[in-house]
């Protein structure tokens, strides 16, 4: 039974509605007819004033980087514990990240350790809700107003994940969501940036049309567009949009299933857990995103996952710390202990999580691990 790490959902529209993007709209390029439809379906779901597509959530946190006015030698605080372009998109503009630790029962940013990272070159927080589990964002928005901070929510993995009502990237100044093909609704690559602030939409719709004010010459409100301000090419092609259109439509669905193969694991690996071999927090406030264990130290993390991929079970490790890596040293600061990000990341092995797992293979995940503990007939 050869088990892959992640299976991409595929709903069954997608090609239609690429068909349509070709055959019937006759066009393809960006801020086409199903980009407008996606951006609405997340501002209506998400409730936030504007989205914008983007062709990644790398490109939605560089436009928030530039958005919050991050120049060379401006500190952004974030965790260590995250993807790299949570960090790289605040250096390619000069910025420093200033890593903090996790929390051991979340794996996100402690807000605790924020204040006394705060120097006077701080601009933002950078809260990433790993799994799709709420960081604390009373705690982070409550900090963020008495400093004049910004907070750009990395909601890379926190789609239709909530906080107290308010969906994840809903919350913060902005809000950075992925649809690369290993997060829970995809288009390949894909991501959109949410201007939660409304004074930020405006230029925010300049920077994603490559610098000029293209928008506001589609709307009638300037008569020729120009180059006014630094942007990019941020915006997908509509056949990328026409792909994540039909996949958002199955959202609720795809992510309920993904949900419950999260509980069948906890369910199938107590024992384990009861017994002191695995340990692992099993929340209900994710969105299936991530389903991960913890081995009881590093040395056993590496025999485990060999175990599994032995068994041609895929399974991988989450994050080389950034605080630990090349270039997170270079560009990066470190302002608190490391100590729960360095044995998170030490002991940490993700499972297969996706949407046509079966319980036959989650039944033979489960025994593989149990027979590593137990041996051959534990
Ligand atoms: C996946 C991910 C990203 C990057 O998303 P892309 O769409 O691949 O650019 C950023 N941050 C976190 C936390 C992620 O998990």
């Amino acid at each position: 039974m050869k088990i892959p790490f992640n299976k991409p959902v595929i709903v069954g529209n997608e090609l239609t509605n690429i068909a349509k993007t070709v055959l019937v709209n006759a066009t393809t390029s960006g801020d086409g007819e199903f980009t407008r439809e996606c951006q609405l379906w997340l501002e209506t779901t998400l409730k936030t004033r504007k989205a914008l597509l983007t062709h990644s959530c790398t490109a939605a946190l560089e436009m928030a980087a530039m958005l919050c006015g991050v120049g060379p030698g401006d500190e952004v605080i974030m965790p260590s514990f995250t993807f790299v372009s949570t960090a790289n998109a605040f250096v390619l503009r000069g910025g420093v990240p200033v890593f903090i630790d996790i929390t051991p029962d979340t794996y996100n940013i402690d807000a605790a350790l924020i204040e006394q990272a705060i120097t006077p070159r701080t601009k933002a927080i950078v809260p990433v809700h790993y799994a799709g589990v709420p960081c604390d964002m009373d705690a982070i928005t409550g900090i963020a107003r008495a400093h004049g901070l910004r907070v750009v929510e990395d909601a890379a993995q926190a789609l239709l994940s909530e906080h107290k009502g308010n969906a994840l990237g809903a919350i913060g100044d902005l809000g950075c969501l992925s649809f690369h093909e290993t997060k829970n609704i995809i288009s390949g690559e894909g991501g959109a940036l949410l201007i939660n602030d409304e004074s930020l939409i405006e230029r925010a719709e300049i920077l994603w049309q490559k610098g000029t004010n293209r928008k506001n010459f589609d709307r009638g409100v300037v008569d020729k567009y120009t180059w006014v301000d630094i942007g990019s090419s941020f915006l997908p092609s509509d056949l990328i949009a026409a792909f994540l259109l039909a996949q958002m439509q199955h959202a609720e669905q795809i992510i309920a299933r993904r949900r419950a193969v999260c509980a069948r694991y906890a369910q199938l690996l107590d024992p384990l857990k009861q017994a002191g071999h695995i340990a692992f927090e099993q929340s209900s406030a994710g969105n299936g995103h991530i389903f991960s264990i913890l081995a009881r130290n590093h040395d056993e993390q590496g025999r485990l996952l060999r175990h599994l991929r032995a068994l041609e079970i895929g399974v991988v490790f989450h994050y080389i710390p950034l605080h630990s890596s090349e270039a997170g040293q270079k560009f990066g600061r470190v302002a608190s202990s490391m100590a729960i990000t360095d044995d998170v990341s030490s002991r940490l092995v993700r499972l297969p999580v996706f949407y046509e797992l079966t319980d036959e293979e989650q039944q033979f995940v489960a025994s593989s691990i149990a027979s590593f503990y137990n041996g051959p007939r534990g």
